[in-house]
């Protein structure tokens, strides 16, 4: 059984042991699937002749003489003669006094490390070394040779000694649970040869492979895990208590009045939410698009198909503020509709809001608009129809099972406006379905978007100065400091100085941060709306979707520190009115690599663009928004490979289609349960 405690099958020391288990290795399994996390390739020998310096040599060879002395710091250095046919080799090793023992003399062995010259002299510097046995088979040299994550107490080359024999022994145990057709689909190699071969390649090609195997196979069960937890949900909730028709004349009728065209990415996304609706089962959907590509008025249709249909909507937005735009942009789009609508925020006075709740409740209301808070309270619904939540990243999970549980399971519509790229998304948000608008309306102006060097800083300065005059304002976000937010705040305030005292000394200048008391900072907010700010210093915290047509220009200092997802998402918080917008990226130090990527931001407008380069150059828990929704822990798989991630999600749902109940795949079930609570026949 592979679950056998290594103690049973190692002979080692209880330390050893321990140390294992302390890094989560108890098992012959956890043993043998914990992976090298690189590989040196000493598998070609060299002459003595043709070592090089400076890089890894191996060598086969014999021991001429080997003694051990202390030098004067205390220190044991073991050195002695080795040598070849072609020539011979002063060889040293510190501390290893053991050596001196164990290495025999005048018998072929294998050394295999890096020449140095110091002082004049070659030396061959503590090499890890191999005695040749015919019986047995090279672990250490001559070969690709693991190299382990390793941790105190547990070298690689224990590990290779132990791992080396476990294999053999227990790679039988391992049963194939990949169904037939996949393997022979994506050409994978088995489960055991990819095992072996992740420890002990014969070649990079079969080490490209075993790899292959691994990765192909973590992304598969993670995309069927999350395939199942979205299946289950749907038979959970799929009742038909919430299917709905759509009303086809009203929608119809609404889309003809509005004052524009919907984009094409709008038109399909109304179109697969509408058709969500007339399924038996709630909707779980995440719409994302950029910032001003128009979430809201496809929210609003779904939310009046809801209400045509006699049920009630609730929309909830991370801030106050947000929530106030959304009232008021559905006041006006459905102003026609004789369309209940309500907003509660915290200035709602508690009688106000126990009308509300009542209204709520007996449904005279048709939609209610409010923070997340809104589901905070115990309040309830009569017929919840439709929950519409803004920026799902903010909204965690415990708070969507609050929802199902106050809202007898309504729809679920996310918006995001952090595009992520669809690879990505169905890993992380798997268990939705994804809408995309991936296009703006027509005729929207481009931010102009710009590096500025430092020395052009003060001319940048005197032309915002001119801006503000005409009335325009302004955000500066500073620098993104890691170390702390008390930092933070220093860095933030010191600017803050440094602009409301010298540079813009005859402006407003306003200061914002997340140390604030909510209440200071929407009521920060709503003065920089009013335009009684025209210059508003913030750190990061400003990202929140905030709609204030008339700020035109956004600086952002240290724009090296940020994401390109993130740049994004503070670029949009402008452009949003009748004047051309600017973008002004300040850096601090820049490499080629980071002024690189601000190209990027000069040169592309679109935020799926944007995270798409993110995700190559900084990998997947660099996007905005992404890490907060928890990534999945993968060993070998990387989430830049979107190649095999595709691949494994049409696998995942080809199975799910062909053989909903795994009947001829039942070793993968055992898989799958082994790693996931959500089973396969609930
Ligand atoms: P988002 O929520 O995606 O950031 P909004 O829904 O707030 O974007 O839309 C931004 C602005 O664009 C709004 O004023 C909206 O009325 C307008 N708008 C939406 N769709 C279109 C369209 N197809 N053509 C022109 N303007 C549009
Ligand atoms: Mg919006």
């Amino acid at each position: 059984m592979l679950d056998t405690r290594l103690g049973a099958v190692l002979s080692t020391t209880s330390k050893h042991l321990s140390r294992l288990e302390s890094i989560g290795v108890k098992t012959v399994d956890d043993l043998l699937k914990y992976f090298p996390r690189a590989y040196t390739d000493n598998s070609n020998y060299v002459n003595i002749i043709d070592m090089k310096i400076d890089e890894t040599n191996t060598v086969l060879g014999k021991i001429k003489s080997l003694v051990t002395i202390r030098t004067r710091t205390g220190k044991k250095l073991t050195k002695g003669i080795f040598e070849d046919e072609t020539g011979s080799i002063e060889v040293m090793w510190f501390n290893q006094p053991h050596l001196q023992r164990m290495l025999p003399r005048n018998c072929e062995i294998v050394l295999s490390g890096k020449l140095k010259l110091s002082a004049g002299k070659l030396l061959f510097q503590s090499p890890s070394h191999e005695i040749l046995d015919k019986y047995k088979e090279q672990v250490h040299t001559g070969r690709i040779v693991p190299v382990y994550p390793e941790t105190e107490g547990i070298s690689s080359k224990w590990l290779r000694e132990k791992i080396k024999p476990l294999i053999n022994e227990w790679i039988r145990s391992y049963e194939e649970y990949m169904p037939k057709e996949i393997i022979k689909e994506e050409g994978l190699v088995s489960l055991r040869t990819a095992i072996k071969n992740i420890h002990f390649p014969e070649s990079d090609a079969s080490l490209k492979r075993a790899r292959q195997r691994l990765a192909f196979d973590e992304l598969f069960l993670l995309q069927l895990k999350v395939l199942l937890k979205k299946k289950k949900w749907q038979k959970i909730a799929g009742d038909g208590k919430k299917q709905m028709t759509t009303q086809k004349d009203v929608i119809k009728y609404f889309i003809d009045n509005l004052p524009f065209k919907l984009t094409k990415a709008q038109d399909k996304s109304t179109a697969e939410i509408l058709a969500d609706f007339e399924r038996t089962f709630p909707m779980h959907r995440l719409l994302q698009g950029d910032v001003g590509s128009g979430k809201t008025i496809v929210a609003a249709i779904a939310a009046l198909n809801v209400i045509k249909n006699g049920y009630q909507v609730v929309i909830m937005a991370p801030t106050e503020i947000l929530a106030k735009q959304h009232y008021q942009s559905f006041l006006a789009f459905l102003r026609e509709h004789n369309v209940n609508i309500q907003f509660i925020a915290g200035s709602t006075t508690d009688k106000q809001k126990r009308e509300i709740i009542t209204q709520m409740k007996t449904g005279t209301c048709d939609i209610v608009i409010g923070t997340h808070a809104l589901i905070q309270d115990k309040i309830g619904f009569k017929k919840l129809g439709l929950a519409i939540i803004d920026e799902q990243h903010r909204f965690g999970v415990q708070q969507r099972a609050k929802l199902k549980e106050i809202g007898d399971s309504p729809h679920l519509l996310s918006l995001s406006a952090t595009p992520i790229p669809r690879t990505l998304a169905i890993t992380v948000y798997g268990d939705q379905d994804l809408s995309i608008i991936d296009e703006m309306p027509a005729g929207r102006q481009e931010i102009i978007t710009r590096t500025v060097p430092e020395e052009k800083r003060q001319d940048a300065y005197r032309w915002i100065e001119a801006q503000v005059q005409k009335g325009r304002q302004a955000f500066v976000i500073c620098p993104l400091i890691d170390e702390s937010d008390v930092l933070e705040v220093k860095s933030v305030t010191n600017e803050y100085e440094l602009l409301s005292n010298h540079i813009f000394k005859e402006m407003n200048v306003g200061l914002l941060h997340g140390r604030l008391k909510q209440e200071e900072k929407d009521q920060i907010m709503n003065d920089f709306n009013d335009n009684k700010i025209s210059i508003l210093v913030s750190t990061s915290v400003i990202e929140v979707g905030i709609d204030v047509p008339n700020a035109t220009i956004m600086i952002i200092e240290g724009a090296e520190r940020f994401g390109l997802s993130q740049l994004h998402q503070f670029r949009g918080r402008v452009g949003r009115g009748e004047y051309q917008s600017y973008c002004f990226l300040f850096t601090n130090k820049l490499t080629q690599d980071g002024l690189k990527r601000l190209k990027g931001m000069e040169k592309y407008s679109s935020g799926f663009k944007l995270a798409e380069i993110d995700l190559e150059v900084r990998g997947p828990g660099e996007i905005y928004g992404v890490r907060q929704s928890g990534l999945p822990d993968l060993r070998m798989a990387s989430l830049t490979d979107t190649e095999t991630i595709a691949k494994a999600r049409r696998q995942a749902e080809k199975i799910l289609e062909k053989d909903p109940k795994f009947q001829n795949s039942e070793k993968l079930i055992e898989k799958l349960q082994e790693i996931t609570e959500v089973f396969v026949n609930d």
